[in-house]
């Protein structure tokens, strides 16, 4: 664009760039869906269409930023990793967390009528009139999001453990709290009142003695969250690390990882490693599993998320 006298005004945009070699994690989380989940008829306390959009949304957005090593997500919120190397927008938080955000909504968004409305029907003509469940311009989906620095691989790892944890407990609470206003005949106060104080143990007393429910049979992805990750197909002899190709990399070395655009300040790699991994990534079949992510065994198995 060609210089004008109004072009000083940009002095004054202000630029957070990350901190550099740490793990950046964008989290985002749904405006006022206790409300909106009401609207939208979601079934308490896990609607499985609810879980499965949130599923695919974040799928896309794993899918189409190779930099995002791994997601974690539960309810309505998702935790995207960016590895530590990432030099993506040059690490402007504003750019990552907006189009982290945007990129998710947009998915939620488009993928919301083939999830939520069986009988057909489109975006914007949902009026709560019956309509069934299509999305209505009164009642959005959108979505926040920040951006956290982890400075350590155990500062991250204790950061998924936390949401983890979280999911955990707060599952807990609401299987035992639906139980008993679904199948205990509660109002929502008194079973809120029942619950107060009671310690996990209680409630899966609670759950199986008044209602035959064993919490540890409760699906996977309502108990565990929902992980995404490339998946590689794994060599059991030769093991995932030289299919990767992440270690075993037999590209010329020595040139300075100064210039390179994709790699951060510790690990220097050539420009051709640098692009094979990407290339790698952006090849790599995108899973979701609900597995636990607490424990060292999901990473032993996929060194590539970290490397
Ligand atoms: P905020 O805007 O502050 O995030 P919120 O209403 O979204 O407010 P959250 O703490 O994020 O509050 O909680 C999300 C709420 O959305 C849950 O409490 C639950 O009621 C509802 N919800 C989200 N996902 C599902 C789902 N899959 N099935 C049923 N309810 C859900
Ligand atoms: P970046 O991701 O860096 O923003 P960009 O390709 O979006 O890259 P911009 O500087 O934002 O680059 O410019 C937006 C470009 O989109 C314009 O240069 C123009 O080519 C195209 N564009 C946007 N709106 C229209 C439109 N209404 N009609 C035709 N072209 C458009
Ligand atoms: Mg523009
Ligand atoms: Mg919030
Ligand atoms: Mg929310
Ligand atoms: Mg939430
Ligand atoms: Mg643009």
């Amino acid at each position: 664009m060609a210089n004008s006298k109004y072009e000083y005004v940009r002095a004054f945009e202000r630029d957070e760039v990350l901190l550099p070699n740490t793990w950046i994690v964008v989290r985002i989380d749904g405006r006022g869906f206790h409300k909106l989940s009401t609207h939208y008829h979601f079934t308490k306390p896990n609607d499985v269409r609810a879980l499965n959009l949130m599923n695919l949304a974040a799928s896309h957005v794993v899918a189409s930023i190779p930099d995002i090593t791994i997601a974690y997500g539960v309810s309505d919120e998702y935790s995207f990793v960016f590895h530590k190397t990432t030099n993506l927008f040059e690490r402007r938080c504003a750019k990552l967390v907006t189009t982290v955000v945007s990129t998710f909504t947009a998915a939620y968004v488009a993928l919301w009528p083939s999830t939520f409305e069986a009988s057909g029907g489109g975006v914007g003509d949902g009026d709560g009139g019956g309509g069934g469940d299509a999305l209505s311009l009164t009642m959005l989906p959108t979505f926040d999001g920040r951006a956290v620095c982890y400075p350590s691989w155990g500062n991250l790892r204790d950061y998924l453990s936390w949401r983890q944890v979280d999911c955990h407990i707060n599952n807990l609470y609401n299987t035992t709290f639906w139980a008993l206003v679904q199948q205990g005949g509660m109002s929502p106060t008194a079973a809120e009142e029942h619950l107060k104080g009671s310690v996990s143990s209680d409630k899966n007393e609670i759950l199986w003695s008044k209602f035959g429910i064993n919490y540890n049979d409760e699906p996977d992805m309502f108990r565990k969250g929902s992980v995404i990750f490339r998946e590689y197909a794994l060599e059991p002899s030769t093991g995932p690390k030289q299919e990767v190709g992440i270690e075993g990399a037999d590209d010329e070395v020595g040139i300075e990882g100064a210039d390179d655009e994709s790699r951060g300040l510790q690990s220097p790699v050539t420009k051709t490693q640098a692009e094979k991994m990407k290339k790698i990534r952006r090849k790599a079949k995108v899973v979701t599993s609900h597995v636990d992510i607490i424990r060292d065994e999901f990473w032993l198995h996929r060194p590539w998320i970290r490397s």
